[in-house]
C-alpha cells in the first residue's frame, strides 16, 4: 500500500494512459544550447527512468524571432528535427513519455527582432518589440503550428503551447501589453483569439492522439491582468479548441511578487488550479513551490488538480517518483527553491545544475560509479560539503566515517534553517541524515578528531568550515555587540535598535531574522499573500491586491552596513536578489554602503563615510552585529600537515570567500566521485 494513493492512480487520457500524476514542468536549463544532443537525451532518460510519468521539455521556440534570445534552441531548421529525436528515441527506450513545449518569447525575446500585439517595451529587456500586422500574426500561428507538427515528427508524446508568464500568447490577453484595435485587440473575444487559434492549428497540425497541453496564467500579477472571468473563458474556450489538458501558469516574469522562490509558501498557488478544475472538462495540473510527495498528494487528495507538476524538483532528484513509490520519500533529494544553481545560472548565461544535486545537467559528466576497491574514509565536519562527501563515497561502497564536533549535523545550515523563509533547509538537512543513514555512514557526533585518529584511515577529507572573521572594530568587545552565530545559533537576544557590519548573505539573513516577530509569512499563506499584495484576481484583474503590499510591522529597526561604495545586497543571487532587498525594504531597514566603520560605543555604531572619513555619523543601536564574512577553520588542515598526514582540504576550510552550500555539496560530490 502506498502513502501516495492520489499521486499513483493512473491519469487516462483516452488514447494514452499515464501512470502516475506527477508531470516534470518545463525548465530552460541551457542543455540544448550545448547541442551535445546526447547530453540532452541523458538529462531526460534519468528522469524517465526515475519514473514520471510525463516530461516537458524547456521552450522551443518555434522561429527565429520567438526564440528567448537570440540562438535559442528551438525546432525550426532542418537539423533540429534529427536532434530532436535522439532526445525522444532514449526517453522512450527508458519508458518516459515527453511533450516539447513551444515557446513563442514575445516581447520577453532577448533580441532586437522581438515582436508583440504591440510595440511596448517590457520593463525587464531593453529591447522594444515590433507590433505585428495581420500578416505577421498569420506567420507567428503558422510557425507554431508547424512546430507541433514536426514535435509528432520528431516522436514526441505531445506538446505544450506556452501561454502564460507573460510571453507571446499571454501578451495578446491583456490590455497591459495588448493596445490593438483590430480583431486581436480590444474587447475580449479578440485579446484571446490568439491563443485560441493557435490552439486550434496547432491540433489541426499535429493531428489527433497527440497530448496537447496549454499552460493557461490564472494569476498574472501585473496591473491589467485578466479576471478570473476572463481565465474561466480562455480556459474553456482552449478546451473547445482541442486541448488535452491545461497547466497552471503563475505570475508573469516582469511581476514584483516572488512566485518560486523559496519564501514562498509550499502550494501557495494551488487554490486557483482548484477553482480553475470544476470550470472545464478536461484535467488541469497544478504547480508552483511543490516539492514532497507529501504536498503533491494533499493537493490531489484535496482535488485542486488532476496532476501536479513540479520543475526543479527533478534537478534535485531524477528518482523523485520512484523513491516515493517505494516508500524511500526521506531519500528523496529536497529542492530548496533557491535558484541558486539553476535559474541563476540560466539567468547568467550559464548551464543550469543544482544546489543537492551536482549531477544535474552534467549527467554523463559527473557518475557515481561503484568503487574498483574500496577504501577507508574519514571525513572531518558534517556541514554541507562533508555531508555530501561521505554520503557519495559511502554510496560508492567505500566504508566512511564522518566526525563531527557538534551534537548535530549540519553546520552552517544550521544557521539558514532559522531565518524566516528559508524553512526549506530544514528538509536539506533531514536528507543528509536520512542518506547519511542509508548509506552506512558511520557518524561520530560530539567528536573533535585529533590528527592521531586520522592516520589509520585510506583518506581523509577536512571539511572542518569556517571561522567568523574579526572586523577588528574598536569597542567590538563591548556588551552590545554580538556575533551573527551568537544571533543565529545561540539565541542572543538583540535590542530594539540594531546595527548590522556586513551586508552579505548572512548580513541580510541576520537582518531578516531580527525585523521578524511571529509566524513566518512562509508557514502562513494568508500572512504572505498579504505581506505581498497578492490578492484574488476574481476581485482585482490580474491578482494584484489593491490596497498593495501590506507587510507586518518590524520588530525591530534595523541598519544595514557595508564598506563598498554599492547597493547593498547586489551581490545576492541573480533571481532573488530583489526579493530579500524588497522584503527589507518593506520592514524599513536602512541599507548603507560607503561607511567606514571607526568605533563601537554604548550609543551604538560610529562611522564615517568615503577615503577621506567624512561626514562622521552615530547609527544609533542597542545592538550591533557583526556580520563581516568568514575564514577558513584550518586547525586540523595544518595539524595534518604537520603531522604528515595527507589530506583533501574542501569547502570553507579550503576557500571561505564567497563560499556557500552550493560550492561545498559539488566540491564534497567531485572529491567523493574520485576517491
Ligand atoms: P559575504 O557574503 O562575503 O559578506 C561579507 C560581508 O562582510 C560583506 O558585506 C563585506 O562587505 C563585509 N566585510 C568583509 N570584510 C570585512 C571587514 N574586515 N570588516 C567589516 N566588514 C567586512 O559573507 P557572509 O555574509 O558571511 O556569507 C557567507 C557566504 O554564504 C557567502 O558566500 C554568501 O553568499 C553565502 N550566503 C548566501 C545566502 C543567500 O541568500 N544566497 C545567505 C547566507 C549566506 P564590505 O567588505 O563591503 O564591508
Ligand atoms: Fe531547487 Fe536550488 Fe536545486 Fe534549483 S538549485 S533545483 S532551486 S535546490
Amino acid at each position: 500500500m502506498t502513502d501516495y494513493p492520489h499521486l499513483f492512480r493512473p491519469l487516462d487520457l483516452g488514447f494514452v494512459t499515464l501512470p502516475n500524476r506527477v508531470l516534470m514542468g518545463s525548465m530552460h536549463t541551457g542543455l540544448e544550447e550545448t547541442r551535445d544532443w546526447n547530453r540532452v537525451a541523458e538529462f531526460y532518460a534519468e528522469r524517465a527512468r526515475g519514473g514520471v510519468a510525463l516530461m516537458v521539455t524547456g521552450g522551443m521556440a518555434p522561429n527565429p524571432e520567438g526564440g528567448v534570445f537570440p540562438g535559442a534552441a528551438g525546432l525550426y531548421t532542418p537539423d533540429d528535427l534529427a536532434n530532436h529525436r535522439v532526445v525522444t528515441d532514449r526517453v522512450h527506450q527508458a519508458g518516459g513519455r515527453i511533450c516539447m513545449q513551444i515557446l513563442h518569447a514575445g516581447r520577453y525575446a532577448y533580441g532586437a527582432d522581438c515582436v508583440a500585439p504591440s510595440a511596448i517595451k517590457s520593463p525587464i529587456s531593453p529591447f522594444p518589440p515590433k507590433e505585428l500586422d495581420e500578416a505577421g500574426i498569420e506567420k507567428q500561428i503558422a510557425d507554431i503550428a508547424t512546430a507541433g507538427a514536426r514535435a509528432r515528427e520528431a516522436g514526441y508524446d505531445g506538446v505544450e503551447v506556452m501561454g502564460s508568464e507573460g510571453y507571446f500568447l499571454n501578451e495578446f490577453l491583456v490590455r497591459h501589453t495588448n493596445r490593438r484595435s483590430d480583431r486581436w485587440g480590444g474587447a475580449y473575444e479578440n485579446r484571446m483569439r490568439l491563443p485560441v487559434e493557435v490552439v486550434k492549428r496547432v491540433r489541426q497540425a499535429a493531428g489527433e492522439d497527440f497530448i496537447l497541453i496549454y499552460r493557461i496564467s490564472l494569476i498574472d500579477l501585473v496591473p491589467e491582468g485578466s479576471s478570473w472571468d476572463e481565465v474561466v473563458r480562455l480556459a474553456r474556450a482552449i478546451e473547445a479548441a482541442g486541448a488535452t489538458m491545461l497547466n497552471t501558469g503563475i505570475g508573469w516574469h516582469e511581476a514584483r511578487v516572488p512566485t518560486i522562490a523559496t519564501s514562498v509558501p509550499r502550494r501557495a498557488f494551488t487554490w486557483l488550479t482548484g477553482r480553475l478544475r470544476p470550470e472545464v472538462s478536461i484535467p488541469v495540473i497544478t504547480s508552483n513551490r511543490i516539492n514532497t510527495p507529501g504536498v503533491a498528494e494533499a493537493v490531489l487528495a484535496e482535488a485542486q488538480a488532476d496532476m501536479v507538476s513540479m520543475a526543479r524538483p527533478f534537478l534535485a532528484d531524477a528518482a523523485f517518483v520512484r523513491k516515493a513509490a517505494e516508500g524511500r520519500a526521506a531519500e528523496i533529494a529536497p529542492c530548496i527553491a533557491c535558484n541558486q544553481a539553476c535559474l541563476d545560472h540560466t539567468f547568467s548565461g550559464k548551464l543550469s545544475s543544482c544546489l543537492v544535486n551536482p549531477r544535474a545537467c552534467h549527467e554523463t559528466l559527473l557518475r557515481y560509479e561503484p568503487a574498483a576497491a574500496p577504501k577507508r574514509i574519514a571525513v572531518v565536519g558534517a556541514g554541507p560539503a562533508g555531508m555530501m562527501t561521505a554520503v557519495v563515497a559511502a554510496g560508492r561502497g567505500h566504508s566512511v566515517t564522518l566526525f563531527e564536533k557538534a551534537d548535530r549535523i549540519g553546520g552552517q545550515l544550521n544557521m539558514a534553517r532559522v531565518i524566516p523563509g528559508k524553512e526549506e533547509f530544514d528538509g536539506l538537512v533531514d536528507w543528509f541524515g536520512a542518506m547519511l543513514a542509508s548509506t552506512g555512514v558511520e557518524l561520530r557526533l560530539g567528536t573533535e578528531a585529533a590528527p592521531e585518529a586520522l592516520k589509520g584511515f585510506d583518506e581523509v577529507v577536512v571539511a572542518t568550515g569556517v571561522l567568523p572573521r574579526d572586523p577588528g572594530i574598536p569597542g567590538q568587545e563591548g556588551a552590545n555587540v554580538l556575533s551573527y552565530i551568537d544571533v543565529l545559533r545561540g539565541g542572543a537576544e538583540a535590542g530594539r535598535r540594531v546595527a548590522i557590519v556586513g551586508a552579505g548573505g548572512i548580513g541580510f539573513d541576520v537582518a531578516e531574522f531580527l525585523v521578524q516577530e511571529g509566524e513566518s509569512p512562509t508557514e502562513d499563506l494568508e500572512l504572505w499573500k498579504r505581506e505581498w499584495g497578492v490578492g484574488d484576481p476574481a476581485e482585482a484583474p490580474g491578482g494584484l491586491a489593491p490596497a498593495g503590499p501590506r507587510p507586518a510591522p518590524p520588530a525591530r529597526e534595523v541598519t544595514l552596513l557595508q564598506r563598498k561604495a554599492e547597493k547593498p545586497g547586489r551581490r545576492l543571487g541573480k533571481t532573488t536578489g530583489w526579493i530579500h532587498r524588497a522584503s527589507l525594504q518593506m520592514k524599513g531597514v536602512q541599507m548603507l554602503g560607503g561607511v567606514n566603520y571607526e568605533r563601537i560605543g554604548p550609543e551604538g555604531l560610529h562611522v564615517s563615510f568615503g577615503a577621506a572619513r567624512e561626514t562622521p555619523t552615530l547609527i544609533e543601536a542597542d545592538t550591533v552585529v557583526l556580520c563581516a564574512g568568514q575564514e577558513p577553520a584550518r586547525a586540523l588542515a595544518e595539524a595534518l600537515a604537520g603531522a604528515g598526514v595527507a589530506a583533501h582540504v574542501i569547502g570553507g576550510a579550503d576557500v571561505a570567500m564567497e563560499l556557500d552550500a552550493k560550492r561545498a555539496i559539488d566540491q564534497g560530490a567531485r572529491l567523493a566521485a574520485a576517491l
